[in-house]
């Protein structure tokens, strides 16, 4: 890190700044010259308070040389993460389609969507049974024993199961959930995260409404700080002033984070453009840009769909966009 500080600084201003550092454990180089000193910050500087120093007198700005994200960086760990959910991997060259409904809401339809997207090339099954909605007034989910109708939907077809969690004290009833789900309204729930960092099961961080990609990474880090390294990163559309699809779908985001970490990454072309019709391409480009997988909402019945029936696939269309995905794929491994 790096301090440059503003002209005129006297010698007893300069000393208890570099007192100040040396007492956070940092070791200070100081660099004069004719008209501006530079301190050089050599240590752990992730505790550095950026903003306290460039607000103090004497300080003009403040730069951080080296990324505040240290178990998730590409540069302390060159090879790629590759995560592993039963006998399914992502990352390191494994691919993982994801799909199933938005929502989990009775018995025949989760069990009928896990058959039909296996058949089509799904190698984990999604659905939500507790859903962040934005009116306290729409489905909220079938909560526990929405789980419960997916565990049943995991024994009948061997998927590996992925859902979200919205509470640390729901965590009990995820037990046998083998991928847990944190939603971008969740992505900077710290607490959330501490709590996930103490378990081992993977977890799929999904990016916020309008965070950038450091606080994506920042968020995983939370989790690895603990001890978890199982995550992948998944791109599901950021707010922007577009108006026609519901998100922007940042696909840049994956080329980028495959630059900084090693973490896998996923794509989530439903929620980024909230259009069933916009999904197949976008999942093509995903998987054209070196996306991990592909994480796609599938209702049997979309317009009845009790949540995101405007983006979900029927099956047939899954099964459309999942051939061609793995067409992709084949061209540009
Ligand atoms: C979801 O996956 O159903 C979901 C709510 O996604 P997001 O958190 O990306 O909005
Ligand atoms: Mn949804």
């Amino acid at each position: 890190m790096v301090a440059v500080l503003k002209n005129g600084v006297t010698e007893k201003q300069m000393e208890n700044l570099c007192t100040w550092f040396e007492s956070q454990g940092l070791t200070v180089h100081i660099c004069e010259g004719k008209f501006q000193t530079i301190i050089g910050l050599i240590g752990d500087t992730s505790k550095v308070d950026i903003e306290l120093l460039e607000g103090l007198d004497i300080v003009e700005s403040v730069k951080r040389i080296s990324d505040p994200f240290k178990s998730a960086n590409r540069k302390f760990h060159p090879d790629d993460t590759i995560v592993e959910v039963g006998n399914v991997k992502i990352g390191g060259g494994n691919f993982a389609m994801i799909a199933g409904p938005c929502s989990i809401e009775t018995p025949d339809q989760i069990m009928g969507i896990a058959k039909a997207v296996k058949e089509a090339g799904a190698v984990m099954l999604r659905g939500g049974a507790f859903k962040p909605r934005t009116s306290p007034y729409d489905f909220q989910g079938l909560k526990g024993d929405g789980i419960e109708l997916l565990e049943h939907a995991k024994a009948a077809t061997g998927m590996p199961i992925v859902t979200e969690i919205m509470n640390a004290n729901h965590l009990p009833m995820f037990e046998n959930v083998d991928v847990i789900q944190v939603g971008a309204r969740n992505m900077q729930n710290f607490e959330l995260l501490k709590e996930l960092g103490k378990i081992r099961k993977p977890i799929l961080l999904k990016r916020g409404l309008a965070n950038t990609l450091k606080e994506l990474l920042m968020s995983a880090e939370y989790i690895m700080a603990g001890g978890n390294e199982n995550i992948i990163l998944c791109e599901r559309g950021i707010r922007t002033f577009e108006t026609y699809t519901r998100n922007t779908l940042d696909l840049s985001a994956v080329p980028m984070l495959h630059e900084l970490t090693h973490l896998p990454v996923v794509v989530d072309p439903s929620h980024a453009t909230g259009i069933s019709r916009l999904v197949k391409p976008m999942a093509m480009a995903a998987a054209a840009c070196g996306a991990d997988g592909i994480m796609i909402e599938v209702h049997n019945n979309p317009s009845q769909a009790l949540c995101d029936g405007a983006q979900s696939l029927t099956p047939e269309q899954f099964k459309d966009v999942a051939e061609n995905v793995m067409k992709i794929r084949e061209v540009v491994q």
